[in-house]
């Protein structure tokens, strides 16, 4: 082995931290939209408008009307490792909100100009507060409660990853994709989306909630097709033995497309565990085991479902963009999400052409 020159060890400086941290979570526009979004939501907002310019590279904004951030804590919300949704290990065991980490902003500020508007939804204060992301200067502006975090130029101080970005539409894609994400979670809330100064997506929020609201949801954002050719899935069903420990028990809804409408890709499959969009193999198998017998060759089922547990039996701490997540029992989670769907699937369907009564 070559003999290299000893060096010494030094603590790296608190900006490189961060930029080494941002590498980790921001990929691209739509990963700070991602962000800013389960930011908006854990503040409890109920309409979310994204804009952007030139696909998120020269601007993201996110708008909400959330809680807004008090004046004395604006300095704290743009640290690393400071948030306001965890406090100690126990919290973290059962977290409930999106974020938890306490490193988007921080790592986003080190990466992009970054500026914060915000007004409380109290009267602790009579008006808003600008903050200057990179001068730590603070202004009193106007505004309605709640938060606008713009990020201009991002990765314009990491030139090696602004050159892996794509095209502006490319990145507009993936944004709006990101923005899809939340949007069939929370049927409650609104959701816009302007690129280059013009409305391009727009889903208003659904009264009510449950099935209904959901259905509603997953045709305004995926269209009518994807709703007319899908079954629910409900499980255990409304109608099972209610048990013990009800509110800990693993529950699987949403809809799943009929093996007709399987994709050659398969962009149509989203899954949530409490409420947080994940990618997990467990998951996306136990949902292709479902359609084994029905779907042939490599065509990709499509389906949008929502599975919720004990937060204590599945740990969310397991990748900085938390899009994996960990079960203490994969096993139980398979049975349960191929039973769902399967169950779903051999339904009849009401007014379908499947139950002979057309
Ligand atoms: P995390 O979401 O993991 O707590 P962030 O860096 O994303 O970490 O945000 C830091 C803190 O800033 C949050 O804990 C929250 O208190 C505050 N914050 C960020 N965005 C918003 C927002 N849109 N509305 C209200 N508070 C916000
Ligand atoms: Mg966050």
């Amino acid at each position: 082995t070559p003999n290299l020159p000893r060096r010494p060890i030094l603590e790296l400086p608190d900006e490189l931290i961060s930029q080494i941290a941002a590498g980790e979570v921001v990929e691209r526009p739509a990963s700070v939209v991602r962000e800013l979004v389960d930011n908006a939501l854990d503040a409890g907002a109920t309409q979310i408008t994204l804009r952007l310019l030139a696909g998120g590279v020269r601007l993201i904004s996110v708008e909400d009307n959330g809680s807004g951030i008090l004046r004395a804590e604006l300095p704290t919300a743009l640290k690393r490792h400071a948030t306001s949704k965890i406090a100690s290990l126990g919290d973290l065991e059962s977290v409930g909100t999106m974020g938890f980490r306490g490193e988007a902003l921080a790592a986003i500020c080190s990466i992009a100009e970054v500026s914060l508007l915000t007004r409380v939804d109290t009267d602790e204060e009579p008006h808003g507060w600008l903050l200057d992301g990179r001068s730590g200067e603070l202004q009193p502006t106007a505004r309605a409660p709640g938060t606008t975090v713009e990020v201009r130029e991002l990765f314009f101080a990491t030139p090696a990853r602004r050159k892996f970005l794509k095209t502006d539409a490319t990145e507009l894609a993936h944004c709006v994709e990101a923005m899809r994400r939340h949007a069939l979670a929370r049927p409650d809330v609104g959701f816009a989306i302007w690129h280059e100064g013009k409305l391009s997506a727009q889903w208003r929020a659904v009264p009510g909630g449950g099935m209904t609201a959901l259905r509603q949801r997953l045709s305004d954002v995926l269209g009518e097709d994807f709703i007319a050719q899908a079954v629910a899935v409900e499980w255990p069903s409304p109608d099972a033995e209610p048990l013990e420990y009800e509110g800990q028990r693993l529950r699987i809804w949403g809809f799943a497309g009929v093996p007709d409408a399987a994709r050659s890709r398969n962009d149509w499959q989203f899954a949530y565990v409490n409420g947080r969009y994940v990618r997990d193999k467990t998951i996306t198998h136990a949902a292709r085991s479902a359609y084994e017998d029905v779907l042939h060759g490599h065509r990709q089922p499509v389906y949008a479902l929502f599975i919720s547990l004990d937060p204590a039996r599945v740990d969310v701490n397991v990748h900085p963009t938390k899009i994996e997540v960990r079960f203490r029992d994969g096993r139980e989670v398979h049975q349960g999400v191929r039973r769902a769907v399967e169950s779903a699937l051999a339904a009849p369907r009401a007014g379908s052409a499947q139950d002979g009564s057309t």
